[in-house]
């Protein structure tokens, strides 16, 4: 008789569903018979100018000491992250990828018995992470697609220790400002922790001035996670960061895996911060292309919601699945967004100009 490894399993974990990813180029080539090069990926907001030749630079020479283990401190990019953000290094934690931050925070403060707060169709990781601990994942009905901040204030229960943040938000795009930040974190008790997750502030218009770090001084609950992996083009190296009150990453570093981001992410990630040029780059082109997309979808009659990321929501006005399969048939990858209660919705994320025209020409074909 064979065992029950399910049933067997903590109740917690029992009850999730893993995360659905993008479908990767290869399984689509495998799946469809389609020419690699003709396929275009706009389903997991990656960057579509590929990585900076500063950054294959810096992994290559980096490839030359792999046969060592990493630095498990990350003391060359915590020390240039510390100086771009101006906060000292002892308030910085590595991750692998920010995904492998919440995670860790969840499972340093959350257990079977307390509470998380996060928003309707939030990013999909953040109930993961909570319920896997054993903790209760309270959702907050969303306010026109993004987080009802009031509501999610006064959702905070005796037992709630987390509140998720996700500024933008993925995969709704939707977003919030400073003012509403601060009246935020005056009206949610200062023990509970508010997780920002900024993965997509380099896109934001006012990423310079909306400076969500420096509020850590005034509120030490405040912890704000960021990626290299969607502005700065590093999905594939799996490297993010947390900025908190030294308590918190004191924590947090008890942890983590001690070697939890690699050497050529290390090396990746603080070639890829040094390179301005690059991010001014990436933002020009998402302006530019989230233009063109909404531009196409008004032209096909489509609704469409506002999105501050690298990336747009589209209401196809009807079951976006079939639409989603006859896209793929035409070698174009977006995402559905089911699973996140919005099955009429397509995510799509901003590509280089001629692919968000391949994308829009293979709407306008399925439609
Ligand atoms: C992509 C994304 C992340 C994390 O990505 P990593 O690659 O793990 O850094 C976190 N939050 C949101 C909202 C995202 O969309």
């Amino acid at each position: 008789m064979s065992c029950d490894f399910i049933g067997q399993a903590l109740p917690a974990i029992q009850s999730l569903q893993p995360y659905q990813p993008g479908k990767p180029i290869e399984e689509l080539v495998r799946e469809q018979g389609l020419d690699e090069t003709s396929i275009v990926k706009l389903a997991s907001n990656e960057n579509p100018l590929g990585p900076s030749p500063v950054v294959t630079a810096a992994v290559n020479n980096a490839m030359a000491s792999v046969s060592r283990y990493p630095d498990a401190n990350g003391f060359a990019l915590k020390q240039a992250l510390a100086e771009r953000l101006n906060v000292p290094m002892e308030q910085i934690t590595l991750g692998n990828g920010s995904n492998d931050l919440l995670v860790l925070l969840a499972e340093c403060y959350l257990n079977t018995g307390c509470s998380a707060v996060y928003s309707e169709y939030a990013f999909f990781v953040y109930s993961l992470a909570v319920r896997a601990t054993g903790a209760e994942g309270i959702v907050v009905s969303a306010i026109n697609w993004g987080h009802d901040l009031e509501a999610m204030a006064n959702a905070v229960r005796e037992d709630t220790r987390m509140v998720f943040l996700a500024n933008p938000n993925n995969p709704t795009g939707t977003h919030f400002n400073e003012t509403e930040l601060r009246w935020f974190l005056d009206k949610v008790p200062s023990h509970v922790l508010v997780i920002l997750d900024e993965a997509y502030v380099e896109y934001s218009a006012d990423a310079d001035s909306n400076n969500s770090i420096a509020l850590i001084d005034q509120y030490s609950n405040l912890v704000v996670t960021r990626t290299f992996s969607k502005a700065y083009g590093l999905a594939g190296c799996r490297v993010g960061y947390a900025i908190s009150n030294p308590q918190v990453a004191d924590i947090l570093n008890r942890l983590r895996q001690p070697f939890n981001v690699n050497s050529l992410g290390q090396a990746a990630a603080l070639a890829a911060l040094a390179d301005d040029e690059y991010l001014a780059r990436s933002r020009v082109l998402n302006r530019e292309g989230l233009v063109q997309l909404t531009t196409g979808f008004n032209a096909l009659g489509l609704k469409w919601i506002p999105s501050a990321g690298n990336f747009i929501c589209v209401d196809m006005g009807c079951d976006a699945l079939p639409v989603y399969e006859e896209l793929l048939a035409q070698g174009v990858i977006v995402r559905p967004v089911g699973n996140y209660g919005m099955p009429q919705h397509l995510r799509i994320s901003v590509g280089l100009p001629e692919e968000n025209q391949r994308c829009l020409d293979a709407l306008e074909a399925v439609l």
